[in-house]
């Protein structure tokens, strides 16, 4: 993607105070689904956007053919609905993958599940049904038989000329089944979109070495690398770079051109010790956000280059959540997914919310699903460094600002599962 196909300035980006909407809505309104394609084999298509409507050019099956292992028959007029009692000639044997003969009236031949109906055979009866008798050279049928029982018409699974998948589906293992059932071996997908991370803060050490005062260890290297693994990025990750403007920029040099977004948490505060802001200003535009939410401002959005730019938090929960409420609906687009936007649904809070806040507040909730609608119970610590929160919920409960409530107020609620996968 360039700055065209990008087509936003960002002179036209809101500074200062911005509602999470009106954050997510620029993000969104700023960036296209990238233009760049591949064809893959079908194997190697799992998990990829589809770049383009798919549409059957046969008809599935293609022959009406039966649904069970039986007896195809020739039923007479005579014979229709009418109490059983009546045996047919076997003078025929159609397994699947062959083709029998025409069958005449009254006459019956073996059929098994998937073999083509023959001609003149209007019905299949399943074998249980079936009496052999006559050295296995008659059946004998003793219930009424109706036409076209057990038979699979042509086309019915596709018809010839039906769209079958749309263009901006993620390809699931069920997709890629239907387009092989129609006899399509390649797709043309979205590329992936390519993402460079990197992380700032002197205090950050890597799981493993040994820690000193002082010190912590870098979670969100490993959160964000998972999460942008899950919705299939591919990732180029410079990890922990030392807190100096020299040291940003030298790093923001070495993705700008190469990738499709860049992404960084930590070092987008005010502090002298936040180099991010200074870099990213240097090299490109940047619009400092701070969004009206907890956890989670202040988040950075600009462009570097070819690369639209986004600053997280470093705050553990606040580079997760951030991640999950903007980036990730933002990643879906340029991606070419049609539909971005995270899914959410309504549920009830078992916690009374005594006080007003300034912030809409994304808090970590657990769900129980056995009531109507669901109930949540939040996490007793909601401190943006509290990574246990996280882990121990099922999704975020969103509180608008300003607002309190007793136990049993309807929330917005964004399930953690569907968005972390
Ligand atoms: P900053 O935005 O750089 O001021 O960081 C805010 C807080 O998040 C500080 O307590 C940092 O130590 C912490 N933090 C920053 N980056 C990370 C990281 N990669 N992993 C874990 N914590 C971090
Ligand atoms: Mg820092």
């Amino acid at each position: 993607m360039n700055n065209q196909q990008a087509g936003y300035s960002c002179d036209e980006i809101p500074q200062n105070l911005l509602s999470t909407k009106q954050a997510l809505d620029t993000l969104l309104g700023s960036v296209e689904a990238t233009s760049k394609t591949n064809i893959y084999k079908l194997d190697d298509a799992l998990n990829s956007v589809l770049a383009f409507d798919i549409y059957s050019d046969i008809n599935v099956p293609d022959f009406d053919n039966s649904a069970m292992d039986g007896y195809a028959i020739n039923l007479g007029p005579d014979k229709v609905n009418t109490p059983g009692g009546f045996s047919f000639d076997i003078t025929d044997r159609i397994a699947a993958g062959s083709s029998g003969q025409e069958l005449n009236t009254d006459c019956a031949a073996r059929i098994f599940t998937g073999a083509p109906i023959p001609k003149g055979a209007n019905t299949v009866i399943m074998q249980e049904e079936c009496d052999l008798i006559d050295d296995d050279s008659k059946i004998e049928i003793f219930r009424p038989i109706s036409l076209n029982e057990n038979i699979r018409p042509k086309g019915n699974d596709i018809k010839s000329g039906d769209l079958i998948l749309r263009s901006g589906k993620k390809l699931m293992p069920q997709d890629i089944a239907l387009v092989a059932s129609v006899g399509i071996n390649k797709l043309e997908v979205r590329t992936k979109i390519k993402v460079g991370v990197f992380f700032t803060g002197d205090e950050l050490i890597e799981p493993g070495d040994t820690i000193n005062t002082g010190q912590i260890y870098n979670s969100n290297r490993y959160a964000l690398v998972a999460l942008l693994n899950n919705l299939g990025c591919e990732i180029i990750n410079l990890g922990n770079i030392e807190d100096s403007l020299e040291s940003t920029c030298k790093a923001l040099k070495k993705l700008m051109n190469e990738c499709d977004i860049i992404m960084t948490t930590g070092g987008v505060s005010v502090g002298e010790e936040d180099h991010v802001k200074p870099a990213v200003e240097l090299l490109g535009k940047l619009s400092l956000w701070r969004i009206k939410m907890k956890p989670g401002k202040p988040l950075a959005f600009g462009k570097v280059g070819n690369a639209v730019f986004i600053g997280l938090p470093g705050n553990p929960v606040s580079a997760m959540v951030t991640f999950l409420l903007f980036a990730r609906p933002l990643i879906k687009k340029m991606q070419g997914y049609s539909s971005y936007l995270n899914n959410t649904f309504k549920v009830r809070s078992s916690f009374d919310w005594n006080f007003s806040k300034a912030r809409r507040e994304f808090i970590r909730v657990k769900i129980n699903n056995s009531t109507s609608p669901p109930t949540v119970t939040k996490y007793p610590k909601q401190g943006s460094d509290v990574l246990s929160s996280i882990v121990w919920a099922d999704g975020l409960a969103e509180i608008p600002e300003k607002s309190t409530f007793s136990s049993g107020q309807i929330l917005e609620y964004y399930p953690l599962k569907e968005m972390t996968l």
